[in-house]
C-alpha cells in the first residue's frame, strides 16, 4: 500500500496537502532544538529561542486558517466514510487546532520566550547550586502554565489541563490513584532489598574510568547488535541524552560520556534507542502527516523503558554484553557476566532522577506530581519549594539534598515549561511491564528470545502492536488494542518483585 491508497479521500487529500508545509515548518524546528542542544554555539540561544517562537507562531497561523479549518470541519462531518487512516488525521489535527485555539498567540509567544530565558538561568543555578537564580523564572514558568490551563479548560483540577497536553485524556485523579499504587507497593520491595542488600548498593566498576573513544565503538556495537540503521539515524552527544524525531527517515539520539561509570552512558544509549525505534517503525505512508508521531509520551516512554530495563538490565541482555565489553574495554575481562548483572542493577536511594533505578526511580516523579500540582492549584510558592522538595525526598527514599543542585535543580522540565510532562515517565515503566507481557504470551519468554538474539523479532511485534499506528489512535485505544486492557499498574509491580526479590 502507498500512501495515496490510504488517503483516498478527496478532502483529507486537500487537507494533507495544506498540512504538508506545518510539518515543514516542524521539521525545521526539530532539527534546530536538536542542534540547539549539540552543536548550536551557546551565546545563540536568544536568536534561537526568537527564531523558534516566530515559526510557533507562523505554525500556529497556517493551522488556524479558515480554509484549513472548514476543509477540517467538512471532514469531521463526514467521519463514517472515512477509512481509519483518515479518521486518524483528524483526530489528531482537530486535537491540535483545539490546543491552539484555546492559547491566545501573544501567551504563546511569550512563553516560548520565557522558556529561553528559564532554561539559561537555570543551567546558572544549578552550576552555582543557587535556588534564587532560578526562582522568579520558575515562579514565571508557573503563572504562565496556570494561565494556559485556565485557557485550555478542565473539568475537575486545573492541573488536568496541563496532563493532558502530554497524556492525552490523563486526569490528576487517575494518575493520583497510579502513582499511589506503584509508591505503596514499590516501597517494601525497595525496602527489603535495601536493608538486606539483595542486590548491590555500590559496585567498584562506578569508579572505573574508560577511554571515551572506546565507549562510542561499545555503543555503536550495541546499537549494530540491535539493527540501528545508520542511513536513517544518528547517534551524536549532548549534556542531556535525547531523542528526536526529525522526520521518518531522520531520528536522531544522543548520549554523554562522564569518562567513568560507563553504564550511565550504555543505557541512555539503550534508553533512546527505544525511543528511536518506536520513530523509525511507524507506518511509512504516514510521511509528512499529522499521524507521523506517537501516540503519547507515556507510550513513548514504554518502548524506551523496554529496551533499557526490560531487555538492557536483564541477565540474558548482560550475557550479550559481555564480548562486546571485553573487546572495547580493557577493565571489564575481570568481572563475571553476573557481577557485571550486579553492576548494571544497583539498587540505593539517589539525589538524582536520572541517576535512580528501577526500585526508586518512581518516587522521584511521584514527588515531581505532588509538586506540579500544588504549583498549578497555588498551594506552594516558589518560597517554599526547595524546603518541600527535600522534605518528599526524605520521606520516600531516606535521605535530604544538602544543596539545591542535587534536589529541585537538577531538571531541565520546568525551566523550559514542562509542567504536567513528568507522570508520563512512570505510564512507562508501568506499560514497559504491560507490553511485555504481551509479548511473553506470543514469542516466549523474553530471556530465551534474548538469548537467541532474536531482536528482529521482539522489533517486528512492537512494531505490528504500537509502532505502525503512529498517532492515529488515542493512548488509552492503543495501549487497549495491544494489551487488552486499560493501563494496569500490576504487572509493573509483578515484574519488579520477580526481578529484585528472587535475584
Ligand atoms: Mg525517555
Amino acid at each position: 500500500m502507498s500512501s495515496t491508497d490510504i488517503f483516498q479521500n478527496e478532502t483529507i487529500k486537500e487537507i494533507l496537502e495544506h498540512y504538508r508545509v506545518i510539518w515543514a515548518l516542524g521539521h525545521a524546528s526539530s532539527l534546530m532544538g536538536w542542534d540547539s542542544e549539540t552543536y548550536m554555539p551557546k551565546q545563540a540561544y536568544m536568536d534561537r529561542g526568537t527564531a523558534s517562537s516566530e515559526l510557533s507562531v507562523l505554525s500556529r497561523k497556517l493551522l488556524l486558517d479558515e480554509n484549513f479549518l472548514a476543509k477540517l470541519d467538512k471532514a469531521k462531518d463526514m467521519m463514517d466514510d472515512l477509512n481509519e487512516y483518515e479518521r486518524g488525521v483528524v483526530r489528531v489535527l482537530d486535537r491540535a487546532v483545539k490546543i491552539y485555539r484555546a492559547l491566545p498567540e501573544d501567551l504563546i509567544r511569550e512563553m516560548a520566550i520565557a522558556r529561553e530565558e528559564a532554561r539559561v538561568h537555570w543551567v546558572q543555578a544549578r552550576y552555582k547550586s543557587d535556588f534564587n537564580i532560578f526562582k522568579p523564572y520558575l515562579e514565571r514558568n508557573i503563572n504562565l502554565s496556570r494561565k494556559a490551563a485556565e485557557y485550555l479548560g478542565y473539568e475537575e483540577d486545573r492541573y488536568d489541563a496541563l496532563l493532558d497536553l502530554f497524556e492525552e485524556g490523563l486526569t490528576y485523579r487517575k494518575a493520583k490513584s497510579i502513582l499511589d499504587q506503584v509508591a505503596s507497593q514499590v516501597k517494601p520491595i525497595f525496602e527489603k532489598v535495601y536493608n538486606e542488600e539483595l542486590f548491590p548498593s555500590k559496585h567498584t566498576l562506578e569508579d572505573v574510568k574508560y577511554d571515551i573513544e572506546a565507549m562510542k565503538k561499545v555503543n555503536k556495537e550495541v546499537l549494530d547488535l540491535l539493527n540501528y540503521p545508520w542511513e536513517r539515524a544518528r547517534l551524536d552527544v549532548s549534556a542531556h541524552p535525547f531523542t528526536t524525531g526529525i522526520s521518518l527517515d531522520d531520528v536522531r539520539i544522543t548520549t554523554r560520556y562522564e569518562g567513568y561509570d560507563f553504564r550511565r552512558t550504555l543505557y541512555s544509549v539503550l534508553h533512546e534507542y527505544g525511543h528511536a525505534l518506536y520513530d523509525l517503525q511507524i507506518d511509512p505512508n504516514f510521511k509528512y502527516t499529522p499521524l507521523e508521531g506517537g501516540a503519547s509520551l507515556g507510550i513513548h516512554e514504554s518502548q524506551s523503558r523496554f529496551w533499557e530495563n526490560i531487555i538492557g538490565r536483564s541477565r540474558e541482555f548482560t550475557s550479550i554484553l559481555k564480548p562486546i565489553l571485553d573487546k572495547h574495554l580493557d577493565f571489564t575481562a575481570k568481572y563475571d557476566e553476573e557481577e557485571l548483572y550486579k553492576y548494571f542493577n544497583i539498587v540505593r536511594p539517589t539525589f538524582i532522577r536520572v541517576d535512580s533505578d528501577q526500585l526508586t526511580y518512581d518516587f522521584h516523579i511521584i514527588l515531581r506530581f505532588r509538586m506540579e500540582h500544588m504549583f498549578i492549584n497555588g498551594e506552594l510558592t516558589v518560597d517554599d519549594a526547595p524546603e518541600t522538595w527535600n522534605n518528599m525526598m526524605e520521606e520516600f527514599l531516606g535521605i535530604r539534598p544538602k544543596k539545591d543542585s542535587e534536589g529541585i535543580l537538577q531538571d531541565i522540565h520546568w525551566s523550559i515549561g514542562l509542567m504536567g510532562y513528568f507522570p508520563t515517565y512512570t505510564l512507562g515503566n508501568i506499560l514497559s511491564a504491560q507490553i511485555s507481557r504481551v509479548l511473553e504470551k506470543e514469542l516466549g519468554k523474553i530471556s530465551n528470545l534474548i538469548l537467541e538474539k532474536r531482536f528482529t523479532d521482539i522489533q517486528e511485534f512492537l512494531k505490528e502492536k504500537i509502532h505502525r499506528y503512529g498517532g492515529m489512535y488515542k493512548p488509552e485505544e492503543l495501549i487497549r488494542k495491544a494489551t487488552g486492557e486499560g493501563i494496569n499498574p500490576s504487572y509493573y509491580i509483578e515484574y519488579l518483585r520477580n526481578k529484585f526479590l528472587s535475584p
